[in-house]
């Protein structure tokens, strides 16, 4: 155990800091919670703030396209209640679409790095999604919508706020991972290492493209190779000979 400790430790070229999101990021996002998400967020457009049916939809993308979020196109056009809000979209019974994964769990303790959360969503439910797969106790904390004064990714002035929240580490050094291509953009601009997760497709965008959040280890490995190899120092070349190549003219 000790040995297998020193053997990771010395493999380490720098301290990386990961930023982690949280929903269809740490589970996988088609297991059908965000459907039941989706209507609760209907349901409190119609409900709540009196928005008619037929414009909900509409509503609900104009504000996602335009803020990042449905919750702040509401806080700033219907000043909603912000704490009722998010305790109605997220009072959901988690455990129909969540469970304990351990192999998530030995995947990312694997990894010698601080972690944090960073999400768009509260801190009470990531803390409840985070204790349903059972990898709660493995981040130094959680960067949420209160932590952010409810300014959502992808504005460039939370990925600011949530680098110096994580002690202002060397842009390079900051491995970002999220679900949603448009989160990622801004980071790669500032120079952050990003990885989206997604099953299917890569995008030249971004820094890493994995299906899982599991792979994460891969990814470390591979900007570790990439950084040792940077590492190794270049070889001064030897200037050829002529003269010899004259002697094997005859
Ligand atoms: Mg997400």
């Amino acid at each position: 155990m000790f040995i297998f400790f020193l053997y990771n430790y010395s493999m380490k070229t720098k301290e990386y800091t990961l930023l982690i999101d949280l929903d269809g990021t740490v589970y996988d996002k088609h297991n059908g919670m965000w459907e039941e998400m989706s209507t609760r967020i209907a349901e409190f457009m119609r409900a709540a703030v009196g928005i008619a049916e037929e414009d909900v939809v509409p509503t609900r993308e104009k504000y996602y396209h335009q803020y990042g979020s449905s919750l702040r196109g509401l806080q700033i056009h219907h000043q909603v209640d912000t704490e009722e809000y998010l305790a109605y979209v997220h009072g959901m019974d988690l455990s129909k679409y969540l469970a304990p994964d351990p192999d998530l769990r030995y995947q990312l303790a694997s990894i010698p790095y601080k972690k944090w959360i960073f999400t768009n969503s509260d801190r009470n439910h990531t803390q409840r999604v985070l204790e349903a797969i059972g990898i709660e106790d493995l981040f130094e904390g959680i960067m949420d919508v209160w932590t952010m004064h409810h300014i959502p990714k992808p504005e460039s002035w939370t990925y600011r706020k949530a680098r110096a929240l994580a002690g202002n580490p060397d842009p390079k050094t900051i491995l970002f991972v999220d679900d949603t291509l448009k989160n990622l953009i801004p980071p790669t601009k500032m120079g952050w290492q990003t990885v989206w997760i997604d099953p299917a497709l890569s995008n030249p965008q971004v820094s890493f493209t994995v299906p899982r959040l599991h792979y994460l280890p891969n990814v470390i490995e591979q900007i570790e190779a990439q950084e040792r190899l940077t590492r190794v120092p270049a070889r001064k070349v030897q200037p050829v000979d002529l003269s010899l190549a004259m002697d094997f003219s005859i």
